[in-house]
């Protein structure tokens, strides 16, 4: 039996839902789990990573790893991963998750995969699947190592009943030596306290079609009843209008709600090779031709000025 290392995502002390994607997906091959936690004040976290399906808690639990920096974080994790005796450790596709996993696969010599969707197979002969050249082709990839370390694209799996159920057996990590190369003294979150877009179930961009700040707060306002997470495309980053943490695309974030909505976004293939994974897409757009349009369930060809005042008035109708 494969044994499959989970790293859980943690953010202001709420493990994300991607743990409990990677656990299910883990416990659904038929691998047995084991989780690690690091971070500062994880005790009432635990219950919660029992319960999404791991079978062993591996728990870095010190001050010194309140702020996360991937040198010590990858300490912790090739110690665990040693403990266990992981063949396999997976990541969410996360900023911190992208920065340690290349970290950990070097320390340990194996191979590190990114961007993943599938693990087909596991054991000696295990093949991954992902997408590339901005989602055109999808790549089946065999490994040449017996182990791997994988990053997996966000939604990529499904938190299902099989995920559930772990068993608690909590392993306590001692904290690695200070990382003197550099020293993390402080993290500044976002302020403007939006869903995260990684984790919202509903997800709603601009375009350059919304024109300026007014634009924005418009559609800012249906993603608000919406309580959905508000992302944008990249010619609105370049051009100061929103900023590059809600850039959705082939540059920005992968996301995969249940439901998109696209407003006044033409469609680039950069754009939607980081949104096409969500179960449905609706774009408001002027232009019929609008290629956003062919990847859409739901396309409204109008105004967004006058689109979205409408649809916002029909939602709070329901
Ligand atoms: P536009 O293409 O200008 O589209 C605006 C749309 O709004 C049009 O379709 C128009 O019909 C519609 N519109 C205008 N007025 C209205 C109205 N009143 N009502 C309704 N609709 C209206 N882009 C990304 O988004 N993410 C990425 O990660 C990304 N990475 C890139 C990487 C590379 C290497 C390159 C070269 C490009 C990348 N791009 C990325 C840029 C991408 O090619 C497009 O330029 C960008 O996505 C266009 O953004 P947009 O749809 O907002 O703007």
């Amino acid at each position: 039996m494969a044994k499959v290392l989970v790293i859980a995502d943690i953010k202001r002390g709420e493990v994300k839902r991607s743990t409990a994607e990677l656990l299910a997906k883990a416990r659904s091959i038929g691998a047995e789990t084991a989780v690690v936690a690091i971070g500062n004040n994880l005790e009432a976290l635990i219950p919660g990573l029992v319960s999404a399906g791991s079978e062993s808690q591996y728990v870095a639990d010190d001050l010194g790893l309140e702020l996360f920096s991937a040198a010590p974080y990858a300490s912790c994790i090739v110690d665990a991963a040693n403990q266990f005796g992981a063949d396999q450790i997976w990541f969410a596709s996360t900023e911190s998750g992208k920065a340690v996993a290349p970290r950990v696969a070097a320390r340990l010599g194996v191979a590190c995969a990114t961007d993943i969707t599938d693990v087909t197979s596991t054991g000696d002969n295990i093949e991954i699947t992902r997408p590339a050249i901005a989602n055109k082709v999808i790549q089946r990839v065999k490994i040449n190592s017996e182990k791997l370390v994988a990053v997996v694209r966000a939604g990529a799996f499904e938190m299902t009943a099989e995920g559930a159920g772990g068993s608690e057996k909590v392993i306590r990590l001692a904290a690695p030596p200070a990382d003197l190369g550099a020293v993390v003294k402080e993290l500044i979150a976002d302020a403007s306290g939006d869903i995260d877009l990684g984790d919202a179930a509903i997800v709603v961009s601009v375009g350059r079609g919304v024109k300026d700040q007014k634009g924005i707060d418009l559609v800012k306002a249906l993603a608000d009843d919406l309580g959905a997470g508000f992302g944008t495309s990249r010619a609105m980053v370049d051009s100061g209008l929103m900023g590059h943490n809600k850039q959705v695309g082939q540059t920005g974030k992968i996301v995969a709600p249940k439901l998109y909505i696209a407003v006044g976004i033409s469609g680039a293939i950069q754009h939607l090779s980081g949104m096409t994974g969500s179960q449905v897409i609706v774009a408001v757009n002027n232009d019929p031709e609008a290629p956003i349009f062919n990847v859409a369930d739901y396309g409204i060809v109008g105004d967004l000025f006058e689109v979205v005042p409408i649809l916002r008035q029909q939602i709070k109708n329901i």
